[in-house]
């Protein structure tokens, strides 16, 4: 993506573009993003757009320590890739959501990142496709990293539970224990320099606390040595607007996390 595009993103959302954050359907299909004739980019050395009014990085949170791996159950910490954890995945079941699906969702993306996205779980899209965030949720967070200078292609992005839950209800604290020992091997395997939780279900089965969102959120958690951030789950602000520019803030302290 280019300079000029950046720009534009981050200005659209820092101004309260509410098409972008709000996902009207993704605004790439239903628009240009880019004017017909954009500004030049930012000079070299620059600060980029997103960094532009961003909160500073709060204090610390809450510290935790995944399960060992002898505690994960059966071998999982013998699989030593995030192929061979995708396919322990997608050919067992490990709780009662398991037969319902069409397709598990392990999750995706680079065995390298630096920031690994967790979500709540498989909605239709997903189930339908075997892809974490591919529906309307997924276009805005396509749109939401793009406009913090992160490609899609460079993080991963997975979920509590790999398997969809019937009308998208919030998975059940016995389905979240079933399946959560997959995610904490995946993010021993990753070791991400930077975990962003989406929403409060994604916020609390990671750090193993029932707390509301409001009290996870600004504040820079720390799982297994690695800064962990809460934030609004995209299908969240897709409903209510007010929610956008608290994600932006949560999102900008996440990238600063990065390049610290
Ligand atoms: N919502 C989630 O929590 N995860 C997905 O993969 C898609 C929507």
């Amino acid at each position: 993506m280019g300079d000029e595009r950046r720009r534009y993103l981050a200005q659209q959302i820092e101004l309260g573009g509410a098409e972008i954050i709000l996902g009207r359907a993704p605004a790439r299909e239903q628009e240009p993003l880019m004017p017909p004739h954009p500004p030049a980019g930012p000079a070299r050395g620059a600060a980029p757009k997103w960094r532009k009014g961003a909160p500073a990085i709060p204090g610390p949170g809450l510290t935790v320590l995944s399960p060992t791996p002898v505690l994960l159950g059966n071998d999982l910490g013998l699989l030593d890739s995030i192929d061979a954890v995708a396919e322990r995945i997608r050919t067992t079941y490990c709780c009662e959501l398991c037969p319902g699906r069409t397709h598990a969702v392990p999750g995706e993306g680079n065995p390298q990142a630096r920031l690994v996205l967790v979500g709540e779980g498989p909605g239709a899209t997903e189930d339908a496709t075997g892809r974490p965030f591919v529906g309307q949720a997924g276009h805005l967070l396509d749109t939401i990293l793009e406009a913090i200078d992160v490609p899609r292609s460079s993080v991963y992005i997975t979920n509590i539970v790999k398997c969809r839950p019937p009308q998208n209800r919030k998975p059940l604290p016995d389905e979240i224990a079933a399946c959560i020992p997959y995610l904490h091997r995946q993010l021993e395997l990753l070791r991400p320099k930077v975990i962003l939780a989406m929403g409060g279900t994604a916020g609390e089965a990671l750090l193993g606390v029932r707390k509301s969102l409001g009290e996870l959120r600004g504040k820079v958690h720390t799982y297994n040595g690695i800064p962990l951030v809460v934030t609004y789950h995209p299908a969240a602000l897709l409903r209510n607007p007010n929610w956008k520019k608290p994600t932006w803030d949560d999102v900008r302290i996440a990238r600063q996390l990065l390049d610290r």
